[in-house]
């Protein structure tokens, strides 16, 4: 089994890179992608713990970004990295930037929530080791741990949620420039859980295609179709996109350990075919096979 999006303790997942790739072997993965928002420090971590239980590893990196449709919507768009040149300067310039926009955000959040409850920013970086990504899993955390909601789950669905007055959003690149910085630094670029925000319900005819040619125009590589948040409806549409413009097409858990998220690791896979199409087209770091 081929699983491409998973994350660590160095963003919002729940494991270490070692436990990841321990419960990845545990669970029969031959090969795992370690994809932290917008960071690599735990790829060293990972790369050892994977020569030690003998799993393939991609590198990469889950890239927050927002981009505005030709319909004038403003939306956060997840792009997964793989195997981009970690010492690109101009591409971990551009995530510093980011971490530093979160890193503000998170605070701004936690204030806002320490008028009505008994939490401060302490209890919040507390969550998380050094260098890691910060984001509203932390605060989560932290809410759980003072008592204030009971799981991580119930604080998004409440008082982090993006409709809540708590809520911040944070900056960070726009889709376009973030495809072609991590395509200059040697690495592919495949659309995360794309259309999650889209209605069930929705049709056909209401999806945003012109976005997508135009994120394609600009060196989009690949879409995650078989992702457990993408809408039935959606994946019909973004195969037949897929197969168009000849993307790459992948499937992924997105696991974030116990605890962190449902998702399981190995719940949805990557054909060897698409595998061997990322590696082909990388030039930024050497997988691990
Ligand atoms: P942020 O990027 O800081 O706005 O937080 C969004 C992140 O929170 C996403 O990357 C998700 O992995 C995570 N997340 C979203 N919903 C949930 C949930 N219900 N439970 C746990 N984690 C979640
Ligand atoms: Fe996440
Ligand atoms: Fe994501
Ligand atoms: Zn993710």
């Amino acid at each position: 089994m081929i699983d491409l999006h998973a994350h660590t303790n160095f963003s919002d997942g729940k494991d270490t890179p070692t436990e990841l790739v321990q419960n990845a072997a545990r669970a029969g993965i031959q090969v795992l992608a370690i994809t932290d928002h917008d960071t690599v420090a735990g790829w060293d971590e990972a790369i050892q713990a994977a020569q030690n239980f003998g799993i393939g590893l991609i590198p990469g990196i889950e890239v927050s970004t927002r981009a505005v449709t030709p319909s004038g919507h403003g939306v956060s768009v997840h792009m997964l990295a793989y195997l981009p040149d970690p010492n690109d300067q101009a591409l971990i310039g551009a995530l510093n930037r980011t971490k530093e926009s979160r890193m503000v955000r998170a605070r701004e959040m936690v204030s806002r929530l320490s008028k009505d409850y008994p939490i401060d920013f302490e209890l919040v970086l507390r969550q998380l080791p050094e260098g890691s990504t910060i984001g509203r899993p932390a605060i989560a955390d932290a809410l759980v741990e003072a008592g204030i909601v009971p799981t991580r789950s119930d604080a998004f669905t409440s008082i982090l949620h993006r409709t809540s007055s708590y809520y911040v959003s944070e900056k960070s690149l726009d889709t376009i420039e973030a495809i072609g910085l991590i395509k200059r630094a040697g690495g592919v670029t495949v659309m995360a859980h794309p259309l999650i925000d889209f209605p069930p319900g929705a049709k056909r005819e209401d999806l945003p295609r012109a976005h997508f040619e135009t994120l394609i125009e600009a060196g989009l590589d690949g879409l995650e179709v078989d992702h457990r948040a993408v809408p039935d409806v959606a994946r019909h549409w973004l195969r037949d996109m897929a197969l168009k413009h000849n993307l790459i097409v992948t499937g992924s858990s997105d696991y974030h350990g116990v605890g962190g998220k449902d998702n399981l690791l190995g719940e949805n896979v990557t054909s060897p075919e698409m595998l061997q199409r990322i590696i082909d087209q990388a030039s930024g770091f050497e997988p691990l096979t």
